[in-house]
């Protein structure tokens, strides 16, 4: 099955604090959105569609308008794809540190369920709190998976998920659960540590540190 991907880099990334857009900003010497559009490329995924805000760019890859909320941009990216791509990978830009390999295992998923997340189990135990700030239960954490982006559907599978109307597009937080509630088959692909989510100026300098020690 033909791959493309959609490279979502259209939020304002608010919590940074940058001057930019986050997936514009510079770590280790690129725009952080060029660190994904690489790994992909490294992964075998050579279509690449972007969504991103107005007046930018990102070289390499065909760009689209962002929408209003993460799962606008998906579906705007999605109608970029190439017609002939059967298997589609969503990915944040704001997770630079992703590795070829995590795209690959996402892809490779796909032969035995509709959609594939890559994850990490959680270390904390979880606690679920009410309104009042006490502690109601607590959940098993041997069951538990932080979920993150790469996410890899197959495409009919995504398109039917995206089709939600507005409403739940907003709600969502990932294009997973959007299948999900259509009842759609999910696995999980286990994430290494270093695929973390650029959202504080901490994550910035860590990311800057390891993608600096990646180029040497
Ligand atoms: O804000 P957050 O880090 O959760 O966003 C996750 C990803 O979704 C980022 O890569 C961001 O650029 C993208 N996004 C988008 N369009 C939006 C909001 C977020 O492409 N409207």
């Amino acid at each position: 099955m033909k791959a493309a991907a959609l490279l979502v880099a259209a939020g304002s990334g608010e919590r940074l604090g940058a001057d930019r857009p986050k997936a514009f900003v510079v770590v280790a010497g690129r725009p952080m959105v060029q660190w994904s559009l690489d790994a992909l490329r490294a992964g075998g995924v050579d279509d690449v569609v972007a969504a991103v805000p107005p007046g930018y760019e990102v070289a390499g890859a065909t760009c689209v308008p962002g929408g209003a909320t993460r799962s606008e941009s998906v579906r705007n990216a999605l109608r970029a794809a190439p017609a002939d791509a059967g298997a589609i990978v969503v990915h944040d830009a704001a997770r630079p540190l992703v590795e070829p390999a995590l795209f690959r295992a996402a892809l490779a998923a796909l032969a035995s369920a509709d959609g594939a997340v890559a994850a990490a189990p959680v270390a904390d135990t979880i606690k679920q709190a009410g309104p009042d700030g006490m502690v109601e239960r607590t959940l098993d954490r041997s069951r538990l998976w932080a979920v993150q982006t790469p996410q890899a559907f197959r495409r009919e599978a995504l398109e039917r998920a995206l089709a939600a109307g507005d409403e739940l597009l907003a709600q969502a937080t990932d294009d997973a659960w959007l299948l999900e509630r259509a009842g759609g088959r999910v696995a999980i692909v286990e994430a290494p540590a270093s695929n973390f989510k650029v959202t504080t100026p901490h994550d910035l300098e860590v990311a800057e540190l390891l993608l600096s020690a990646r180029r040497c």
